[in-house]
């Protein structure tokens, strides 16, 4: 059964119909990754998504799937080796979501690093991560950092080391969970919003849904109920007692995309910015995005302002640590913010609470996840269903999902693709792009019908995820599935009209289209 929008009803009818081993709540990454455990231990699995897949935190990080070195200079030995296996793991089953890239990190005077504590650092991160020796830090000089970064701040400038981050996209790893856990039996449905629990011998036996894009609630039956609701924990643990104390605490942060002809950079640099923080600017396709910002929030979860003190704060330490910089905020044309939902830990600032997950379990059977980081969601996943199976009283599998290769996986390397697309009228960098976006499942996607007003590459694509993916609407295209309106607001604007006509044409229900142009209107509308 393909999972499309043409498919919805028959998904919404199984939800109704079936008992489910568990239900997840959530749609990000630990629900998704929680899900494709469930389903491939041999559980009956289903998960439930009040907005699109992705659209909380797992759409607005970094995007990177770290090696842990934050974690080191916590001190936290355990988690470094645990991430660090994580990444190596997530390389082998899904490497077009894992991209090794060099990384810089500047010593400047004043700064916090220097050649010797870098080093020190880097050995210790490396065998604890157990980093493949391909993969190892270097130390620079000044003049090789130059050669690397010379748009770099050379006054002041002391060194630098080299080292290996990976780059993923946030939200095709959640998809790529999804569709997985999908294509071995699971149920997924989007826009579909818990509001109640019902009990039977105080434990959870049933969970009210409403179906967002109809009105109409459903009640679908569960022997068991995973939370995995990131920043919304504390509203479902509430649902589920009105009287649980709060779990998470929530801070902002936000990115912003440069154009590379306003900032050109070709490598990656992780620096300091002169407040005990430190940045990233990353460079990704013909743009950069920089990284990013962390402060205390309160206000609204599910559209997150921007503010303009947010993106000029990134701006201004672009303009001191590089030259020439003069950057502006005309010059910024795509940004995104996102909330990390922190364990509380009364007392500690912005900065200082651990990013470690933490489990929850409730007297009525709801055990909820909270916490963590991308980069460990696959490890999250194991520990919480493996709680769900302790509760069923049935042998399932034991967990495999270290093994399980992505539906984009396959041994052909990126080369061959780009070759392939090349000889099929597309571009450098579509072809790149594609490949990043869907792994060996662009060959397939090449194969998709075109899309008038949009450009071949982005056509396929629209017509690939329609059938494939669950998109409901345009948003979900231009941002969940592809990021375009995250990396370049104007495309978007301009895109939209193609994309809104298409989905229309093929009989998904759409609100009208201003709706859909308000909602990328204000991406870009930072609040003063
Ligand atoms: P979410 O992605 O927020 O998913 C929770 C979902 O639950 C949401 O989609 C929401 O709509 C849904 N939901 C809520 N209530 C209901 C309901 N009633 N019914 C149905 N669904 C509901 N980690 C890294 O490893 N690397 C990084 O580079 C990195 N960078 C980051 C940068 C920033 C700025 C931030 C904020 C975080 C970053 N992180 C990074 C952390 C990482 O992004 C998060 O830990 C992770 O995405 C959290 O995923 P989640 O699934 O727990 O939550």
């Amino acid at each position: 059964m393909k999972f499309s929008f043409s498919n919805r009803q028959y998904f919404l009818d199984q939800l109704l119909s079936e008992e489910f081993d568990v239900l997840i709540i959530g749609g990000g990454v630990t629900g998704a990754g929680a899900l494709l455990d469930a389903q491939s231990r041999g559980m009956k699995a289903c998960l439930v998504e009040m907005q699109d897949f992705s659209q909380g935190t797992s759409s607005r990080s970094t995007k990177l799937i770290h090696g842990g070195l934050r974690y080191l200079k916590q001190g936290d030995l355990r988690l470094v080796a645990e991430v660090g296996k994580e990444r190596n793991t997530l390389y082998k089953n899904a490497p077009h979501l894992t991209q090794p890239t060099e990384v810089i990190i500047p010593f400047v005077v004043g700064g916090s690093m220097g050649k010797f504590s870098a080093k020190l650092a880097m050995i210790a991160y490396e065998f604890l991560a157990n980093v493949e020796s391909k993969f190892k830090h270097k130390i620079l000089r000044k003049r090789d950092v130059i050669t690397l970064v010379p748009s770099i701040k050379k006054d002041g400038l002391l060194g630098g080391v080299i080292y290996f981050e990976y780059k993923t996209n946030d939200s095709r790893l959640v998809l790529e969970n999804l569709k997985k856990a999908v294509s071995l039996g699971a149920i997924a449905l989007n826009y579909t919003k818990v509001l109640g629990f019902e009990y039977t011998q105080n434990a959870i036996s049933a969970v009210n849904v409403l179906d967002v894009l109809t009105g109409r609630e459903i009640r679908i039956r569960t022997k068991t109920c995973v939370s995995a609701v990131g920043p919304w924990t504390d509203g479902i643990m509430q649902l589920d007692n009105a009287k649980a104390p709060n779990k998470v605490v929530l801070t902002k942060g936000v990115h912003i995309v440069l154009s590379k002809s306003v900032f050109s950079l070709e490598n990656a640099v992780y620096f300091e910015v002169g407040d005990g923080r430190m940045v990233f600017a990353i460079p990704k396709f013909d743009n950069v995005y920089v990284g990013t910002t962390d402060t205390f929030y309160t206000a609204d979860k599910t559209n997150p302002s921007i503010d303009l003190e947010d993106v000029n704060y990134l701006l201004n330490a672009l303009n001191k640590n590089f030259e020439h910089a003069n950057l502006y905020v005309k010059d910024v044309k795509g940004a995104w913010a996102g909330l990390r939902p922190l364990v509380l830990q009364e007392g500690k600032g912005e900065g200082e609470i651990s990013r470690k997950d933490e489990i929850f379990e409730t007297d009525s059977n709801l055990i909820a996840i909270a916490g963590g980081k991308l980069t460990g969601y696959r490890k999250m996943a194991e520990k919480v269903v493996n709680l769900v199976q302790k509760r069923l009283e049935k042998q399932f599998e034991k967990c495999s999902s270290d093994k399980i290769k992505f539906l984009g996986f396959d041994s052909r390397p990126e080369s061959e693709f780009i070759e392939f697309a090349l000889k099929n009228d597309l571009d450098q960098l579509s072809a790149e792009r594609l490949y990043h976006w869907f792994g060996s499942q662009a060959y397939a996607v090449l194969d998709y019908e075109e899309v008038e007003g949009l450009p071949i590459f982005l056509g396929k694509s629209l017509s690939y995820c329609l059938e494939n993916e669950m998109i409901c609407n345009p948003i979900d295209f231009l941002i969940h599935r592809t990021q375009v309106a995250y990396f370049d607001f104007e495309l978007s604007f301009f895109y939209l009209d193609a994309v809104y006509t298409f989905l229309e044409s093929k009989g998904v229900v759409l609100d009208k289209k201003s709706t859909y142009l308000s909602y990328l209107l204000s991406l870009k509308s930072f609040k003063s």
